[in-house]
């Protein structure tokens, strides 16, 4: 993996972190956050803790309800969401086919509710889910911010909190957007004629390294568990040197996604 696209993640990451300190310092109102949790979940201790960890290190509140797997039910998720003043956020996966509630815009810091959800078609959005946001910042450093006009992008998934609302913010942004899923034939696919590929499926290997060409940009979204290790959802064959500049996994989409986390507390915190 090009040793460039770590340095890239440094950089935005520590010039978003110093915005967002700064703006932190001019904010009116508090920031605060509330994590709800089900179970115990591995995965989302990781997440949850690196959450709580950068509101600390800021100084900011946030609280972590945790809920028992066994006795929890939708409507106890429900009178939460109902009750929540403050930006909060349901961690996902939710254990025993419990859903995250839909929330008003005001205190829905992921992005993912319909009122969210619908303010993004229509170009209206005070905030866009975190990792959509995080992917948009490694185009803008790669491309430039004003460079999204006419780029052609491929997304490979289309989940209601990654490849949908990215492909959406693609076309606000009007860049050319083709939008792959489960039932595509990816093996039909001429990846080289895309810009920017963002892959965000969960399933490791789908695409491989040896796939791509200079100059084009590949945001690997996916985080899998692989004989013990964190891997993307692009299979990186030994000794094979992809020209292109692939994100890392882990350190790259997500580390940034966290960041947003915070990014979107404070844009809610600027706007209630
Ligand atoms: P998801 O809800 O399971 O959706 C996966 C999407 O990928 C679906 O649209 C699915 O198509 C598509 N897909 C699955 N297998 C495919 C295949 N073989 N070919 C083409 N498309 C395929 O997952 P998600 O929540 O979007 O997450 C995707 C990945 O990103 C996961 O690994 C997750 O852990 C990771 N993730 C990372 C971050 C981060 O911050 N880095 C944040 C969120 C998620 P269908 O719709 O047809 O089923």
């Amino acid at each position: 993996m090009p040793r460039k696209m770590k340095s890239v993640i440094n950089t935005i990451y520590e010039s978003k972190l110093a915005e967002l300190k700064s703006k932190i310092d001019t904010l009116h109102a508090p920031v605060k956050l509330t994590i709800v949790t089900v179970g115990d979940d591995p995965a989302s201790k990781v997440y949850v803790r690196n959450k709580i960890r950068l509101f600390d290190e800021l100084g900011l509140e946030c609280n972590h309800v945790i809920l028992a797997e066994e006795s929890t039910k939708q409507a106890d998720l429900d009178v939460l969401a109902q009750k929540a003043k403050h930006p909060i956020l349901f961690q996902l996966p939710l254990p025993n086919g419990l859903i995250a509630p839909d929330l008003p815009a005001h205190v829905d810091v992921d992005g993912f509710g319909s009122e969210a959800l619908g303010q993004l078609v229509l170009g209206q959005n005070a905030v866009l889910p975190c990792t959509v946001q995080a992917t948009i910042d490694i185009i803008s450093a790669h491309c430039g911010e004003y460079n999204f006009s006419g780029l052609k992008v491929a997304v490979v998934g289309r989940s209601n909190i990654v490849g949908k609302p990215l492909a959406i913010e693609l076309i606000n942004r009007q860049s050319t957007v083709a939008s792959f899923n489960s039932r595509s034939d990816l093996a039909a696919v001429d990846w080289n004629r895309y810009d920017v590929i963002v892959v965000a499926t969960g399933a490791h290997g789908i695409l491989d390294n040896s796939q791509f060409i200079e100059g084009q940009l590949i945001i690997d979204v996916g985080i899998n568990r692989v004989d013990g290790k964190l891997v993307g959802d692009i299979k990186h064959h030994d000794g094979i040197f992809s020209a292109a500049a692939i994100t890392p996994v882990p350190g790259g989409v997500g580390r940034l996604t966290c960041l947003h986390v915070l990014g979107n507390a404070i844009k809610l915190a600027e706007c209630p």
